[in-house]
């Protein structure tokens, strides 16, 4: 199923997505293999599967995309990036994506290398999301005659890092939108204001996508500074307060993080949020946690297992 047609069904409740990554080792697909078994066993309407930074380990993108999808029988989306991609190699790709039956796509610039000043596209190809957003409608149109891939594009609730200000980057992001986008999905944030501010915002610039707030559950103070010094999030005072008292005990800071996301998550919903996508940084158990905890019906848990997935 394409990834809009999740946000017509209101009466469903609301939509709960996972975002995992591909592993650089054999050891951690084996590892990841029991992760998307129990991911999948929670039941949420769709799974992720980014595109390794700069590139890397891009095969398995499609491969893990296409072992949930037909192995767990769970819907899923590949991230694609301009990222070491020409567009004869875009279009290889789409291909694959294609013929491995999977129907959705997160389109998606791709970071800056580090030590690098700025995005230098790889040649014949792109430098802004839009403009992949654009390849991937035109590929759709000459190749298949039909329009057929659901496309989700990041927004940025505290600004991308690279944007003068926020008024530029939404714009920016209608572009994306205009470009054949179908929902965005936030970057993390540890401040509902953030979203709630973003989303008036992207309202009042006629962007009418629906807009997917991404939390990231903290699992430890170093994983955390380090994510969010690469990508620009703040962590506001009071929880930094508390998450610097754990530096060193990532059970403390785990449990802090658990209840962040709990707290976040039950007010974006209960303030209409048309659903949630975690980064589950390829872990299960915090996810049970966190999912078993929420309001929402169809994730009732008892007896060690949640209920089934309500189509
Ligand atoms: P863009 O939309 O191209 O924006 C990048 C910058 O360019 C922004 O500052 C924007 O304001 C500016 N800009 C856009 N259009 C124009 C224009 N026409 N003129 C001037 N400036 C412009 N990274 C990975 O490597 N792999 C992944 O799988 C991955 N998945 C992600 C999923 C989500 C939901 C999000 C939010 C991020 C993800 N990232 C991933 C990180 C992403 O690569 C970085 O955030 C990247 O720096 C921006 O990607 P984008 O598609 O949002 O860029």
């Amino acid at each position: 199923m394409r990834l809009p047609e999740y946000f017509k069904y209101g009466e469903k409740g609301p939509v709960i997505s996972f975002e995992i990554f591909p592993p650089k080792t054999e050891k951690g697909m084996e590892n990841l293999g029991m992760v998307i078994e129990e991911l999948t066993g929670i039941g949420p309407d769709f799974i992720t599967v980014t595109y390794g930074a700069m590139g890397s380990a891009r095969e398995r993108t499609l491969e893990i995309a296409s072992l949930i999808k037909n192995r767990f029988g769970v819907e899923t989306a590949c991230h694609l990036t301009c990222v070491g991609s020409s567009r004869e190699e875009l279009d290889r790709l789409l291909i694959q994506i294609y013929e491995s039956g999977i129907e959705n796509i997160v389109a998606i610039r791709g970071d800056v290398p580090s030590g690098a000043q700025e995005f230098i596209p790889p040649p014949d190809s792109y430098k802004y999301g839009y403009e992949l957003v654009r390849h991937i409608r035109q590929f759709e149109e000459d190749r298949l005659n039909r329009r057929y891939f659901g496309i989700a594009v990041g927004g940025y609730p505290e600004k991308h890092t690279e944007a003068p200000d926020m008024e530029t980057d939404i714009k920016n992001l209608k572009h994306k939108v205009d470009a054949g986008a179908d929902i965005v999905i936030t970057q993390l944030f540890f401040d509902n204001r953030h979203y709630f501010d973003f989303v008036e915002r992207a309202r009042s610039h006629g962007i009418k996508t629906p807009i997917i707030p991404g939390l990231m559950p903290i699992l430890s103070v170093k994983q955390i500074e380090r994510i969010t010094s690469m990508c620009g999030a703040t962590i506001p005072s009071d929880l930094r307060k508390r998450l610097d008292a754990c530096k060193d005990d990532n059970e403390k800071a785990r449990a802090i993080g658990i209840a962040q996301c709990i707290d976040q998550s039950k007010e974006l919903l209960a303030r209409g949020a048309p659903g949630i996508h975690f980064y589950v940084l390829n872990k299960s158990d915090h996810m049970k946690e966190i999912i078993g905890a929420l309001p929402v019906s169809r994730f009732k848990y008892s007896g060690g297992k949640f209920a089934a997935n309500i189509p």
